[in-house]
């Protein structure tokens, strides 16, 4: 049988098959593990293929023995510097980035920062510009304008409204058959925003988590809901982003996608766009035709490699 893990506890984990059944599903013995070193071997969003074993049961529970390849995932650094790496979730099919312009603000670098890793683990962003049901013109102009310059670059952009119902219609035709995530700063709207798209979920994740009442322990667990119009979203509470990645220096530009296109024009080809001559990149900073605040973020990000590579080096 195969199924998609929609929760795990550690040692259990609840699988469902594409026709709805759940089954609870363990590993056994041994498990060959895929890809990444990681302190757990399966995550939720993992397709996995098991095994029923109806023996001593009363209920029978899967054993698996396969789990397909992951098409991305995203991972938690677990705090301690033992770099043990935790799959917080897998196969994603997009996150909507929730920004807005003021309460709280949400900065260019933060948004840029925030691509760069979805970038680099393969996960397309979506932009959605809450709370416009609040913005005085001045503000809204600038919506446009952030709106044009990440449409620019390939990133859709729907400007929203999760109290109103503005343009929720549009997130959900593109969560359809999908798995979705929703990340951005806290009180952005991302709990109003899903609320608005299933006013039974909110039910459902409280009547979950009051059975297991193990203090918050258990809402920090990743979780997959099925929406009733036939999408599934990936809830990660108490987690803040992605993981860092590991990126070398002359990497960061290969996920600013509009640098990438450019890179070739570049006359070195391992070009970083900062000192070196004919840089297309700084070539077209020049004709406007890449926004500064994108080149100014890259240039942020850089320099931290640099800070990140001194400190590694330190500490070796
Ligand atoms: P989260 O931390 O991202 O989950 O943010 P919440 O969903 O808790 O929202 C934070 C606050 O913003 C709440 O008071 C919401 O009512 C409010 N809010 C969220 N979306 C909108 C919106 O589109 N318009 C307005 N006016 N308020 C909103
Ligand atoms: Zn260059």
């Amino acid at each position: 049988m195969t199924g998609i893990v929609y929760k795990s506890t550690g040692s259990w984990y609840t699988v469902k098959t594409d026709l709805g059944a759940t089954y609870q599903c363990r590993i056994k013995g041994k498990f060959r593990m895929q890809g990444i070193k990681s302190t757990n071997p399966i995550a939720v969003g993992d397709r996995v293929d098991f095994d029923l074993d109806t023996e001593n049961n009363d209920e029978p529970v899967g054993v698996v023995t396969y789990i397909h390849d992951r098409k991305n995932y995203i991972v938690r650094k677990s705090v301690n510097l033992s770099k043990q790496t935790h799959i917080i979730a897998s196969n994603i099919d997009q996150v909507f980035l929730l920004v807005t312009i003021d309460n709280p603000p949400t900065f260019t670098s933060f948004i840029d920062r925030f691509l760069v890793t979805a970038e680099a683990y393969s996960i397309k962003t979506i932009l959605l510009f809450n709370k416009i049901d609040t913005y005085p013109e001045e503000t809204l102009d600038e919506v446009r304008y952030l709106a044009h310059v990440y449409r620019q670059i390939g990133y859709e952009c729907i400007g929203i409204s999760a109290t109103t119902g503005k343009n929720l219609d549009k997130v959900k035709a593109l969560m359809k058959d999908k798995v979705s995530m929703f990340a951005g700063h806290s009180g952005v709207g991302k709990s109003t925003l899903v609320n608005a798209i299933e006013a039974d979920l909110d039910l459902k994740t409280k009547a979950i988590s009051s059975q297991h009442m193990q203090g918050q322990h258990t809402t920090t667990f990743a979780e997959m809901y099925d929406l009733s119009f036939g999408a599934k979203i990936i809830d990660t509470p108490g987690i803040k982003g992605f993981g860092v990645v590991d990126m070398d220096k002359t990497e960061v530009g290969d996920y600013f996608p509009e640098f990438f296109k450019l890179k070739q024009d570049c006359k070195f080809n391992n070009c970083i766009h900062v000192d070196e001559p004919k840089c297309a990149v700084k070539d077209a900073l020049d004709k406007d035709e890449i926004a500064y605040s994108r080149y100014r973020s890259y240039l942020q990000i850089i320099e931290d490699e640099d800070e990140h590579y001194r400190t590694d080096t330190w500490e070796k």
